[in-house]
């Protein structure tokens, strides 16, 4: 069980303990019985590294919010060998 936190505009932040994957975007809050939007919020991050707590809230939040881009990213860049002999080997 994951606890999904939400925010009721009259009530304020509330949680609800529910499997993995399974909240929605909108919950009735159940106290006033308003629909609440949920808050974007993970649990237990700050004892992950920061880099991951950041890629898996940014992955959480692209199933119902995803980013929108209006370009085609950059290339990435081509990492430069440091013996001169790589250059030779076959490339893929
Ligand atoms: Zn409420």
């Amino acid at each position: 069980m994951v606890r999904y936190e939400y925010r009721c505009p009259a009530c304020g932040p509330w949680t609800v303990a529910l499997p993995m994957g399974a909240a929605d975007a909108r919950r009735t809050c159940p106290t006033c019985e308003e629909p609440s939007p949920r808050r974007w919020s993970a649990p237990l991050l700050n004892r992950m590294d920061p880099a991951s707590a950041r890629e898996r809230l940014r992955e959480e939040a692209s199933r119902d919010v995803p980013e929108v881009v209006t370009s085609v990213p950059p290339a990435a860049r081509r990492r430069v060998p440091s013996d001169h002999r790589q250059a030779r080997l076959p490339r893929p």
